[in-house]
Order: C-alpha cells, then structure tokens, then sequence
C-alpha cells in the first residue's frame, strides 16, 4: 500500500462535471489499495474573480483581508469534492490549510512555509478516509491569521504536505499530459519531457513556464521527492522530475537542451545617468530591496569617459512596477542619476539544458536562430544550465519557435493536446 498525494488544479475542478470525474479518479486510487491525500485549488477563475471584486471595492486592499478573501475560493472546492466522494460511497474529509497543519511566515500574499503538522490528515488516514486539503494556504506562526502562498501557490502546499507525510509520490493534475519543451499554446510541435531533473524543472519554473509553482519544486529538491505533472483529462503517463532523470542500465543519454521558456509577465527599467562611483548600485538596489522588489536581470553600461556616468537597466515583474519606480523617484537626488525609462513590452526567452555544461557552441547556436528569426537582443544573463535573453514583447513568439528548431526539439507529430485551456 502506497501514500499517493493528488494535487488538482484549477481547470480539473472548473465546474460540476469536472469535480465528479476527479472524484471518481480519486476513488479509483483510493480502491487500487491506496492512502490517498488531495490538495484542490479554486475552481476555474475563481482566484482571479476574487482579485477582481476586492480591486472594485478598494484599489489596495490590507494583505490580511485579501488573503482570507482568497483562501475561500479553495474552500468551495474542497468541500464539493469531499461531497462528491462521499456520493460514491467513500469516506473523505476536507481541511482547510490551517487545519492541515500548514504553518507559514506571516507575509500575507507571499507567505513561506515553515512547518507542516499534519497530525489531523493522519488522523483521518488512520481512520480510512480521504483526506483533502485546501491548497495555497496556511497559518501564521505569530499572528495567527490566514495567509496565501502566492499565485499557483496549491503546487506547494501539495509538495510540502507529500513530504511531512512521507508520501511515495506526489502527483500534480494538469490541463496538459506533463512538462513539454516549450509552450504548446506557441510551438505546436512541442515536445513532451518523459523524465526532467529538479534544476532544470527550476530554472523552467523561474523562467516564466508556468507549470510548476517555483517553490513547489524546491521543496521537492530539498526532500528528494519525486513529483509527476500529468493532465487530469487523460490517462497517459506524465513528466516525472526527479533528482537524475538517467534511467540506470539504460542508455537513455539525456538531450544537452531540456527546453525554450518565456515569460511575458516582466518589464524593464533603465536608471539613466548614474554617476559612476562607488555605492551607487548598492544604494538603488538597496531601495529595491526594501521596497520588497524582486530584481530578475541587471545590465550596466561601460561609463561614457567624458560624462563619469552611467546607465543601470534591470527587469522585474511588472505588477511591482509602479512600487519600485516610486521608490526610486524618492531616492533621485541623493544619488543625483538623469532620469528613468520604464519598458513593459518586453519578454524573457530562455534556453534550459543540464547538458550546456559540458557542451560548447550553445550560446552561439541560440544567438545565431534569433537573428535568423530576426529577434534583436536587448539583455543577456545566464546560469549554469540556461542562458535568458530580453526581446521585444512581439518576438517572443519568434524566438521561441526558432530556437526550439534550431536545438532539434520539434517532435515530428503533434503530441501536446491542451485538454483545459487555462494551463491550471
Ligand atoms: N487558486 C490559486 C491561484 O489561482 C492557487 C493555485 O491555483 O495554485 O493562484
Ligand atoms: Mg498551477
């Protein structure tokens, strides 16, 4: 008898139907011999219908009554689900995130996990039920209150409950039959990934493919979990990551590139004429940082000789645009820079691969399809196992589909079927 750990997405529980259907997938586990323990996310839209009403109501609502308002959309599908179980003649019980034991930071929004005592799942596993859990949320340890673990954030909650468990696997339901090498929705000949290592599942999750939550896979690392990414429409087998995705005694040799990310969700802004001293840098990323501001690529300009100055340009997400062009406002006289430029039509593209390690000519070969598609390179930064570029928000498209084809990722026939549409 296994611990299997379901997690279903939003597009899996969108509406009636599709709650039943998951229901009998769950049973049907449950049958086969199975403990079974499911996280949910809001149905369909909901999470963002939520975001909506609350932006009709206030244009900044306090974090704390945003989170308890969101972690309700959870609620609903939980409840529902442990209904439709127990039509089919199983027992199952549902939990909020608190109840489960999940236990956070109190950053509402964005909380981390810092604990999971799931001692009432157990309970009603002991007890032979169904467990099922509200996704994407938790408790504060000193505060008390409701908080949320950030958009996709169920991925997460399912992870770090499989681990505090001991589960044998964690399986995350999607509206697509697992990871592929790049966007189906861009790249129809886009290539399922049968077996992918945690770094690069990563490096993908950092670089916009909106698969997998990116902290999800972190705790998955650390804990050496294996999670399967399978769609809830099809009974095909998925993408496993795992910490080697070589198969022993095989000699399945991994390809040097695992796949093409994007990401639209970024903007750029160029800090002009800053005075080429010492500290300067420091203080604007200071200001950034305190301002709560993620910084993804950094780019500084040699100074011009005659001027002593210089320009910093560097990408962040766009929703915290408006924050951090505020701060640094503030902060313009002290460092005595010209003057800011804000660019959201940009996009990130970038190449994934453990292989680039140890093979040359890969950085020359993905430079040399953008500008065979004709894509200008506005920034370049890499790691070890990717190498990302900024391009206008209209070359993404390009980009992607000419170096997926120049790195022989194209599959010779149509595999991906995007059975929701949403990506949940
Ligand atoms: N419902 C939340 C969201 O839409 C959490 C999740 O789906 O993982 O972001
Ligand atoms: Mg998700």
């Amino acid at each position: 008898m296994a611990l299997v750990v379901q997690k279903y997405g939003g597009s899996s529980v969108a509406d009636a139907a599709c709650i039943k259907r998951v229901a009998q997938r769950i049973v049907a586990t449950k049958k086969a011999g199975n403990d079974v323990v499911v996280i949910v996310s809001a149905m369909g839209d909901t999470t963002d219908e939520l975001l909506e009403l609350a932006q009709q109501v206030s244009p900044l609502p306090p974090g704390r009554e945003l989170d308890m308002l969101l972690t309700s959309g959870e609620r609903i599908s939980m409840a529902l689900l442990a209904m439709a179980i127990a039509n089919l003649g199983q027992e199952a019980r549902s939990f909020t995130g608190s109840q489960a034991g999940v236990i956070t930071d109190s950053t509402h929004g964005k909380a981390r996990i810092i604990d999971v005592t799931p001692g009432r799942i157990r309970g009603a596993l002991d007890d032979g039920q169904i467990a099922i859990v509200a996704g994407f949320q938790g408790v504060s340890q000193d505060t008390k209150d409701i908080t949320t673990l950030g958009r996709g954030g169920s991925d997460t909650t399912a992870v770090a409950l499989a681990a505090a468990l001991g589960a044998d696997v964690c399986e995350i339901y999607t509206d697509v039959d697992g990871i592929f090498t790049a966007d189906p929705r861009i790249v129809r000949t886009a290539r399922q990934i049968p077996r992918i290592s945690y770094e690069e599942t990563l490096e993908m999750a950092a670089c916009g493919a909106r698969i997998l939550h990116l902290r999800c896979v972190e705790y998955a690392r650390r804990f050496n979990l294996p999670i399967h990414v399978r769609s809830s429409f099809s009974t095909r087998e998925g993408t496993w990551v795992v910490s080697d995705p070589n198969i022993e005694g095989t000699e399945m040799e991994q390809p040097i590139i695992s796949g093409v990310a994007h990401d639209r969700s970024e903007a750029k802004i160029t800090v002009v004429g800053v005075p080429d001293k010492v500290g300067e840098a420091a203080a604007i990323f200071k200001t950034l940082a305190d301002a709560e501001i993620n910084i993804d690529m950094i780019v500084q300009n040699v100074s011009a000789a005659a001027t002593g100055r210089t320009d910093i340009s560097f990408t962040l997400p766009t929703n915290d645009s408006q924050t951090a062009l505020t701060a640094l406002k503030k902060m313009q006289s002290e460092v005595g820079f010209e003057k800011l430029l804000y660019d959201d039509q940009i996009g990130k593209v970038s190449l994934i691969g453990a292989g680039m390690r140890s093979h040359p000519g890969v950085t020359a070969k993905f430079f040399g399809a953008l500008a065979d598609a004709g894509v200008n390179i506005e920034m370049i930064s890499t790691s070890e196992i990717r190498i990302s570029v900024v391009v206008g928000q209209n070359d993404v498209d390009a980009a992607v589909t000419s170096a997926h084809r120049a790195f022989d990722l194209d599959s010779d026939q149509v595999e991906a079927v995007v059975y929701g549409g949403t990506g949940r």
